[in-house]
């Protein structure tokens, strides 16, 4: 199966384990949590366009690993067709939400793990480029929603992340072992992470020998044990629960952040995709901020679509 269906989407997070504070409770059913629900909604609709044949062309594309029919989000650009097919469907998600559809930052990560682990393993002869492939080709197959976690919660911006007080401050590796590694921290502002089905966390920052620790990245299911999301509260999100039928603005559709604490979570080394080669940890950020900007570009385009459309009518 290389392409979920919407309903399916939706009970696959219903299967999942999170631990999901928000206004200080624990989230017990995070797909029907009024709050919640409209961001689940904005990333459903990335499953039901990819079922449209009018939209195939924008949503969809061909695997270049495994020659099946993939949703767009999974796949990496072949080319400036892909380039400016990204964006086009962007604009469609966009038009049709009015909202961020929350899926970019992991197309984003993926496309910037993948050249930057080819070029570490072709210096460095190690295997990390053969692991993410290996997540990729179970990500296309499965049809995952996949959070890119790159911005740690930083503490003094002025200090390296090995000379923070608190050393959490930037995601690390606490442990190594035969199995694999344990890492703690947090990552902040984490779009649609409690709509992803796995998180693909990369380092936030060019760093040094000394951070060799935080030079860290690797793929996790999104409700690994010791991982905590607390909920990122936005303006007016309690207007939905009102009740009204008028100033409700988007009713059925929005995005989300949440902080993402890691508490001494296992990683085993099959998805490990780098751990203290610090010198590709400032290549990685930077093909992950250019992808990103792209996407920020067309959604932002796509949405004031809408707001243009409505203040016409
Ligand atoms: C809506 C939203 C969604 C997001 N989604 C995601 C996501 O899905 N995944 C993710 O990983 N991140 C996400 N982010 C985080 C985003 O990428 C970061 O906010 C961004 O990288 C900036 O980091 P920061 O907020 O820590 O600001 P800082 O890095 O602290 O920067 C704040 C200001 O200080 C300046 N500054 C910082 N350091 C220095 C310095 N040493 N010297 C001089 N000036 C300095 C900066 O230029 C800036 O003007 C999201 C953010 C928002 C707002």
């Amino acid at each position: 199966m290389a392409l979920k269906t919407p309903e399916q989407y939706e009970d696959s997070l219903r299967k999942m384990n999170f631990k999901i504070y928000l206004m200080g409770e624990l989230v017990k059913n995070w797909v029907d949590n009024p709050i919640i629900r409209p961001s689940m909604n904005s990333v459903k609709k990335t499953y039901e366009l990819a079922q449209k044949p009018e939209h195939e062309d924008l949503m969809t594309a061909k695997s270049h690993l495994t020659g099946e029919k993939i949703n767009r989000f999974t796949h990496l650009h072949q080319s400036t067709e892909d380039l400016v097919k990204k964006v086009k469907m962007q604009r469609l998600l966009g038009q049709q939400t009015g909202s961020c559809f929350q899926r970019c930052v992991g197309m984003d990560a993926m496309n910037a793990v993948d050249s930057t682990t080819y070029e570490m393993d072709q210096k460095l002869g190690t295997k990390y480029h053969e692991r993410f492939i290996n997540f990729l080709k179970m990500v296309q197959k499965e049809d995952l929603t996949v959070d890119g976690a790159m911005t740690d919660v930083k503490g003094d911006r002025g200090l390296a992340p090995h000379q923070q007080a608190d050393p959490d401050m930037y995601v690390h590796v606490v442990e190594k072992n035969d199995k694999g590694i344990v890492v703690r921290g947090a990552k902040a502002h984490q779009t649609g992470a409690v709509n992803s089905h796995w998180v693909l966390v990369m380092p936030t920052i060019a760093m040094t020998k000394d951070d060799a620790d935080y030079a860290v990245s690797f793929v996790c299911p999104a409700d690994e044990k010791g991982i905590f999301y607390i909920y990122g509260r936005q303006s007016c999100d309690t207007r939905k629960l009102e009740g009204g039928t008028i100033d409700v603005g988007n009713h059925e559709f929005g995005g989300h952040e949440a902080l993402m604490v890691f508490d001494n979570v296992f990683i085993p080394w099959e998805n490990v995709l780098m751990c203290g080669e610090f010198e590709f940890s400032g290549m990685l950020v930077e093909r992950f901020a250019g992808y990103h900007r792209q996407s920020y570009g067309g959604c932002k385009v796509g949405v004031g679509d809408v707001l243009i459309g409505a203040q016409a009518a």
